[in-house]
């Protein structure tokens, strides 16, 4: 019993902070109107960015790619469960991606998190080498530096040339500069363009961790290297597809031989059993609309939504980072308070997430509200309409 006490006065103690969390059953494919635990709601919530989760198109591939492969892999990749299905879409990303990492390869895996936890720990293989990582880095990439052999040093959020000093000062034989491209919580952008020239200067590698800019950003929504324009060899990129691209998984994109170093040492992608063929099958159709006419009409018109929001909320007490991306925070402050905002919300049929720490930094709980290309104008009206009422209150 003391062992069961001992966990429940943890849990009473998240409770006293306002810190449980809880899950709502969705009845519903993940879509603006959703029914949750029975209830019909106009959600702000996914990462759905493109409405690609439940496209046509996508789900026809699912099934022709398990009637294709079936249901399962069977094996890790080294193994047996390395499929054509794989295979095909690993050769299809690396295209996209040619354009920006010179002798590109791309490497596909169950999850981010573990993508993520792939490059560093292989990357950071040795005990002389650092990864500089950004303060407001989401937690896989935080993760996969603690479990990385190499030293792990913190730069402050955006701040390029206390990372400068950082690198001049360091004598390290690998420097990894590890970076969200799109914070997850806050929408804004890292600044890329100058991360790549001090990486360039000091002989570092740029690790970009893009799973809210892929598919999103760029003329052809392949991401933020192409909203920037970059080009390297010492990129090492991840992408996630379970996000804008609707599907499930992740790679990494970088030169030849760094995925031939992930291939063989890093143990995320080696120890597991490969993600079922029928989720790259159907990623090769999602690939296909986020670099068509009709992806680039999804993003024209979630830039119209983003536009619409910035230009009617109208907040005093809340704040409101800048945020040119679909992620659209609104920071209230309090845990409880973030709470009976999202609880008034969800009272009027508006499902938005209320983020708590350690999510985000202590005294910045926030709504965190996401746009997706699925959504209408008028469902944007909504919200805005029941926010900016919520906020006079
Ligand atoms: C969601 C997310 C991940 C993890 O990707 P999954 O495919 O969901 O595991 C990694 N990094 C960032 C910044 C994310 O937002």
């Amino acid at each position: 019993m003391d062992l069961i006490d001992n966990i429940n006065r943890k849990l009473a103690a998240l409770d006293a902070q306002s810190l449980l969390r809880r899950r709502r059953v969705v009845d519903t494919r993940c879509s603006p109107l959703q029914v949750v635990d029975g209830r019909a709601m106009l959600a702000f919530c996914s990462n759905d960015y493109l409405g690609l989760a439940a496209h046509p198109r996508v789900v026809d591939a699912l099934r022709t790619g398990a009637q294709l492969y079936g249901a399962g892999s069977g094996a890790s990749h080294l193994i047996s469960g390395h499929s054509r299905a794989h295979a095909i879409l690993e050769e299809r990303l690396a295209e996209l991606v040619a354009p920006h990492i010179e002798d590109a390869r791309a490497l596909y895996l169950s999850t981010g998190y573990m993508a993520n936890l792939a490059v560093l720990t292989a990357l950071g293989l040795d005990a002389d080498a650092v990864i500089f990582s950004e303060a407001l880095n989401h937690a896989s990439l935080i993760d996969g530096a603690r479990l990385a052999k190499a030293g792990v040093s913190v730069y402050p959020h955006g701040d390029v040339a206390a990372l400068e000093a950082l690198l001049a000062n360091s004598t390290a034989a690998t420097k990894i500069v590890a970076t969200d491209a799109v914070f997850s919580m806050d929408g804004n952008l890292a600044p890329l363009p100058e991360l790549l020239a001090l990486c360039e200067r000091h002989g570092a590698w740029l690790f970009v961790d893009d799973a809210h800019g892929f598919g999103v950003l760029g003329a052809q929504g392949r991401g933020a290297l192409e909203h920037f324009g970059l080009r390297s060899p010492n990129i090492v990129y991840v992408g996630t597809l379970g996000k804008a691209a609707g599907v499930a998984g992740a790679f990494i994109a970088a030169h030849a031989s760094v995925i031939e170093l992930m291939i063989q040492r890093a143990r995320p992608y080696i120890y597991t059993t490969a993600a079922p063929p029928a989720l790259a099958h159907a990623l090769l159709t999602s690939l296909d609309i986020i670099t068509s006419d009709e992806g680039a009409a999804l993003r024209s018109h979630l830039e119209l939504l983003i536009a619409q929001l910035d230009a009617d909320l109208r907040l005093a007490r809340w704040q409101r980072p800048a945020s040119n991306t679909p992620i659209q925070p609104i920071i209230i402050g309090a845990n409880d308070e973030a709470l009976r905002v999202a609880a008034a919300l969800y009272a009027k049929g508006l499902w938005v997430p209320a983020i708590r720490p350690p999510t985000v930094p202590k005294g910045t709980a926030r709504l965190r509200v996401t746009l997706s290309a699925a959504h209408t104008h008028d469902e944007v009206a909504q919200l805005v309409t029941a926010l900016n009422e919520l906020e006079a209150m």
